[in-house]
């Protein structure tokens, strides 16, 4: 359905541009469903309209490119909820998780008392939580792009002055900078056969408020 469709991707250009939060939209898809409901001739036919952010993305078939991984709130050690059963950060002894109420757990276990590990683990809330994605994913998702590989491969045989600082490869440390057989890293192997790629980490130098090449988070992969 033509209208749903552009309502879908309505949606979810404003959230991921404008991060207009899920309450919101599922507000806007509320709103816009009963308005096509009141129009006369059943424009959304029996197609079913989203009701909330996630269904579009679902609808969409967009995915989340990182992990959500509870951290300690103080000194942001990052813990593995799926494996990790400790609820104390072992640093500094600070809470990861919500306390859970007795009514939480009658509702979700009801009169077992006994203890049951594995569930309450996988409802446990963390305090905190951080998005991270791994360096070798996102250079993955980097490089499965159309036309990204073609694009690293011309930096190689682009044109230098060496009077002239234009580019970061015209740096010292771009030049003499060695890889792990002690040749020089960029310039020397097969570079036919052979992409080196230099990973630059920038702590939350993005400024992803301002930045339109920031993402919701700060975790990425840039190659030059
Ligand atoms: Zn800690």
């Amino acid at each position: 359905n033509p209208y749903i469709l552009s309502i879908t991707l309505l949606v979810a250009f404003l959230h991921t541009r404008y991060h207009v939060s899920f309450r919101a939209c599922a507000l806007i898809l509320l709103v816009l469903r009963l308005l096509f409901a009141a129009i006369p001739g059943n424009m959304l036919g029996a197609d079913s309209f989203p009701r909330q952010l996630s269904t579009v993305f679902l609808d969409l078939g967009l995915r989340d490119r990182f992990k959500v991984h509870p951290i300690c709130s103080m000194c942001h050690r990052i813990f593995d909820a799926a494996n990790d059963s400790t609820s104390l950060c072992p640093d500094c002894g600070n809470e990861i998780y919500r306390p859970l109420t007795q009514s939480l757990f009658r509702r979700l276990f009801g009169n077992n008392t006994e203890e049951d590990d594995e569930s309450i683990q996988s409802i446990r809330q963390p305090l905190v939580v951080a998005p991270i994605q791994l360096l070798s994913n996102g250079l993955q998702h980097l490089f499965s792009r159309p036309g990204v590989v073609a694009a690293v491969n011309s930096w190689k045989t682009r044109e230098r002055n060496t009077d002239e600082l234009r580019c970061i490869q015209d740096g010292a440390v771009w030049n003499t900078i060695k890889g792990h057989d002690d040749t020089l890293f960029f310039f020397g192997g097969d570079s036919d056969k052979e992409l080196r790629i230099g990973v630059s980490f920038n702590f939350d130098w993005f400024g992803r408020k301002t930045s339109n090449y920031g993402p919701s988070h700060s975790s990425g992969a840039m190659s030059f």
